[in-house]
């Protein structure tokens, strides 16, 4: 489908520049033309084709007027070409022998494939072969004009100082009087006369001796070519079109040369010579005009062989090819161009067609997984939100307000709708995730309190990433994910509560005492703040469990936890170290005030009632051991030893006392 739609691009582009270029030939031909054509001898029927051109007005089709002018001894063809006073010619031999001697003649068709040019002798001389020329007296035209019959002879080893060479007469008499004994001649014309007189004769033709040369050229110049190629395209294509009429429609020729042209010879003179004219141009058989550049390279290389050119000659440019329609400077580049831009446009069709196909696909599979992201964010009470960081307005998935007790569809939320909604104690720590993530794409992590419709709190837990940033690098977009993790949280704060709580009293347990009693002294001594401890113990404890039993002992413990936390301060912290054994560490306490407040607390125990069953009240007292932060070495052990010590005081000194360790 793709490459039809080139291929089609391709065609339609050749078209146009085609109709450009016919329209640009009829333009250039529109005005008639006047040309000059120099034939190389007087009319005969040599030249029918170029009458039949002009009688059959296919130069006139042309845009062209031809101009035919006869040959004789003072106008031959080359020269009347080269000097300018024709453009076109029709010439033998000589037009390759001076091509190759440099002159920019261009062959544009050869219509004799073979030459008509042979040397007649008289039979009764006995001279029948080149070697009998020796000593003899021949006529020929000139010796560039009869480069094949040179030729001939230097092939055959007979220089031409071995023979008397005369310049044509031009008058067969001087053959058949015996003046020359070889006479230079067209097979299609003296051997006619001949006949006429019944004088036996003999033909030396160099074909027989391999030299076989095309005759009758169509030529004209390199400048012709360069400057008018429409011009030489057409009075060749009318030229070859008449001697096709020509050879098809002889005897009308031969009324033409004898009405039109007055030509001397008769009737049965030119239909001889259009017989002869036959066999050497093979219409039948052979396209009129053709030319064949090995064919040529032959006749050059000949000229080699008898030394008349040096080798290393070049053929170039002298043979004209007809094929190729010479196009407009300008079209070449213009094609390319064309046929560049549409395989380009086809290309990029072909990329947009395969990047729709993709980009399909891909909505397809994002359009599948966006609906299994979204049952799965479903079923796990998860909700997405997308936030336009520029408007501060956030698109919310349905989960999102179902948490904040919310009708989905009602539910418009912003920034500033979310940030009113927050734990105030979260504000700063998510404001401050929020920003973190702004700044570096994230995904960030945060938890965090929002109250619902109702004003309760749920616990959420969103990871947030930014998904677009602006060309300057600011956050345009944020997605990301709300859990509802409030079940788990409230688990969390409870299982974290009891891991630091004695499950009894309420109070820190050991572990969570030392804890925090460890913050408290390092606080202290960062700050040289003074600082206390007690060791609290219950006298005969042993006796209220054997008394009331162990449950009410644990009575009296919780109770002893209550007292503790009414008399003390906040900040004070209560610790169960084990069974009826208390530490309390006092922050910014020092040595007096501790045993003002452990005295206190001494008097408060001693004084409470835990509320039996049995209606009696229960009453019990404590030892209390206080020691208190004296320099920067102390650490908690050095200190609880210490109170340790001072409750070991207390204990031997009569109990229900509060000493110093
Ligand atoms: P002292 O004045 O010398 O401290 O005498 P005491 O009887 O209190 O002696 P001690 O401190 O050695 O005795 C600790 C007793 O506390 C032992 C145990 O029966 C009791 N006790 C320890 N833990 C618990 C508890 O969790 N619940 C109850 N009911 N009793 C406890
Ligand atoms: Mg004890
Ligand atoms: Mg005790």
């Amino acid at each position: 489908m793709r490459s039809n739609y080139f291929i089609a691009y391709i065609v339609a582009a050749i078209v146009m520049v085609f109709t450009l270029q016919t329209q640009a030939s009829a333009q250039e031909v529109a005005q008639k033309d006047v040309v000059d054509f120099q034939l190389r001898w007087h009319h005969q029927f040599q030249f029918a084709g170029y009458y039949a051109a002009v009688e059959q007005g296919y130069y006139r089709d042309e845009g062209l007027e031809v101009r035919l002018h006869a040959g004789d001894p003072a106008h031959q063809p080359v020269q009347e070409v080269l000097s300018g006073h024709a453009q076109y010619g029709e010439g033998n031999s000589e037009v390759l022998f001076q091509r190759l001697q440099g002159k920019p003649l261009v062959a544009l068709a050869a219509i004799f494939q073979h030459s008509p040019s042979v040397l007649l002798t008289r039979k009764d001389s006995g001279i029948n072969s080149v070697h009998d020329l020796i000593g003899k007296k021949v006529m020929l035209m000139n010796i560039t004009d009869d480069a094949d019959f040179l030729t001939m002879f230097l092939s055959e080893g007979v220089s031409q100082s071995q023979m008397e060479i005369l310049p044509s007469s031009y008058k067969l008499d001087d053959l058949v009087s015996g003046k020359v004994q070889a006479f230079n001649s067209y097979l299609t014309n003296e051997p006619y006369f001949l006949n006429q007189r019944n004088i036996a004769y003999n033909i030396i033709d160099p074909s027989n001796y391999r030299i076989d040369f095309y005759s009758d050229i169509l030529f004209t110049t390199e400048a012709e070519r360069r400057n008018n190629p429409k011009r030489v395209e057409a009075l060749r294509a009318a030229t070859l079109k008449g001697w096709r009429y020509a050879m098809d429609h002889p005897n009308e020729i031969i009324d033409l040369l004898i009405n039109k042209y007055h030509v001397e010879k008769t009737r049965a003179h030119l239909e001889f010579e259009a017989a002869e004219m036959r066999k050497l141009i093979f219409p039948d058989l052979i396209e009129i005009g053709h030319m064949n550049s090995g064919r040529w390279q032959h006749m050059a290389d000949t000229f080699v062989k008898a030394g008349l050119i040096q080798p290393g000659y070049s053929l170039d440019e002298f043979i004209y090819d007809p094929s190729p329609k010479p196009l407009p400077y300008w079209i070449l580049p213009l094609l390319i161009t064309v046929i560049i831009a549409l395989a380009a446009a086809t290309l990029a069709l072909y990329y947009l067609k395969l990047l729709n196909q993709r980009l399909a696909q891909a909505q397809q599979t994002l359009k599948g997984s966006e609906e299994r992201l979204r049952l799965a964010l479903g079923a796990a009470s998860q909700g997405w939100f997308d936030l336009n960081v520029q408007s501060g307005e956030i698109s919310v998935s349905d989960e999102y307000p179902k948490m904040l007790g919310c009708v989905p569809d009602e539910f418009h939320t912003s920034l500033q709708e979310w940030q009113d909604c927050l734990h105030p104690e979260d504000l700063d720590s998510v404001m401050a995730s929020f920003r973190e993530c702004l700044n570096n794409g994230g995904p960030t992590h945060m938890e965090y309190r929002m109250r619902t419709k109702d004003g309760e709190w749920v616990w959420l837990s969103s990871v947030g990433k930014v998904t677009e940033w602006s060309a300057q690098h600011q956050p345009i977009r944020m997605i990301g994910i709300h859990t509802n993790i409030t079940d788990h949280k409230l688990l969390e704060i409870e299982l974290k509560r009891q891991a630091h709580v004695d499950y009894l009293t309420g109070v820190s347990n050991r572990g969570r005492f030392m804890e925090l009693a460890e913050q408290e002294l390092n606080r202290a001594v960062r700050y040289k703040n003074p600082l206390s401890i007690f060791m609290m113990d219950i006298d005969f404890f042993k006796r209220v469990n054997d008394a009331h039993g162990h449950k009410v002992g644990d009575i009296a413990l919780k109770k002893l936890a209550d007292i503790c936390m009414q008399t003390l301060r906040e900040v004070d912290v209560v610790g169960r170290l084990g069974g009826e054994e208390f530490a309390i560490l006092l922050p910014e306490t020092g040595k007096d005030e501790a045993i003002d407040a452990a005295e206190r607390l001494r008097r408060s125990i001693e004084n409470a009632n835990v509320a039996l069953e049995s209606g009696l009240p229960l009453q019990f007292t404590v030892s209390i051991g206080v020691s208190s932060l004296s320099s920067n070495e102390d650490n908690i052990d050095v200190l609880l030893n210490r109170a340790d010590q001072g409750l070991y005081q207390a204990k031997n000194s009569g109990r229900n006392r509060v000493c110093v360790g």
